[in-house]
């Protein structure tokens, strides 16, 4: 090294030692003096993660929305999205809310759900360890079977419920719940009393309608049988109910 780079590595040290001190000065190099670790937090913040299903059950209960996307919006009074366990093992479908389901907001509220809530209870569980929606979520005018364009509509938020939820057991209450899950135009009696693939390797139970076992109460043994396959079914997956099914 010469006399003329020696000056200029010089005139370069000071440059950056003067250049520091003024960074210094101003601040700059604050944040990188602090420690890494995250400060700790006393409160949540509004950011803070939360479980994945509930995330996304309320992002599609957001998408939703004030739906207007078929034709049974105008006469609801309310949508009735579903309720229960948001990481149920076991879900229960419907056709769609009547007359009570519409006015409270919630999936079977009326006669037939309190039958749908003694079924459950036979099998074990509770209404709030279970899930329990519709293939549609407004209630089709005098409780008509819902239509295509209808269950075209709304079905999807029901397909993306079931993703979120992810159960291991689907019981399909009446025949356009099996049919509409299944993408089947088969009778019930058909199709209940054993299991079919819904997909996710969810299993799918097809069994009468809580609102028909009222008007005919001797198909209350049927069902009871397609709910004891549903029952020995969750315990050959390792899943035992909350207390012991009925015998
Ligand atoms: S039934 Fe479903 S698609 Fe039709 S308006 Fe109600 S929420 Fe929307």
């Amino acid at each position: 090294m010469n006399d003329d780079d020696r000056g200029d590595l010089a005139r370069l040290t000071s440059d950056l030692r003067a250049a520091v001190a003024w960074h210094a000065r101003a601040g700059a190099f604050a944040a990188s003096a602090r420690p890494t670790a995250a400060p700790e937090r006393t409160e949540p913040a509004d950011d803070a993660p939360i479980p994945l299903g509930r995330r996304i059950l309320a992002d599609i209960r957001a998408e939703l929305g004030d739906c207007q996307r078929c034709k049974l919006a105008p006469t609801r009074n309310k949508i009735v999205f579903g309720n229960g366990a948001e990481h149920a093992v076991l879900m229960f479908v419907g056709e769609g809310p009547g007359a009570d389901e519409d006015r409270l907001g919630d999936p079977f509220v009326g006669k037939a759900g309190e039958l749908l809530d003694k079924m459950i209870d036979a099998m074990g569980w509770s209404r709030d360890a279970v899930y329990v929606a519709n293939t549609v979520k407004c209630r089709p005018p005098q409780n008509r079977t819902p239509e295509a364009d209808e269950l075209a509509a709304c079905t999807p938020f029901l397909h993306a419920q079931i993703d979120a939820i992810g159960p291991r057991v689907i019981v399909a209450l009446g025949k356009p719940a099996a049919n509409t899950l299944l993408g089947t135009n088969a009778p019930i009696s058909s199709l209940r009393g054993r299991f079919h693939d819904y997909r996710n390797g969810a299993r799918l139970m097809p069994t009468f309608h809580p609102a028909y076992l009222l008007r005919e109460p001797d198909k209350k043994r049927d069902t009871w049988n397609d709910l004891k396959l549903v029952i020995a079914e969750l315990e050959r997956l390792g899943i035992t109910p909350p207390k012991p099914p009925r015998a």
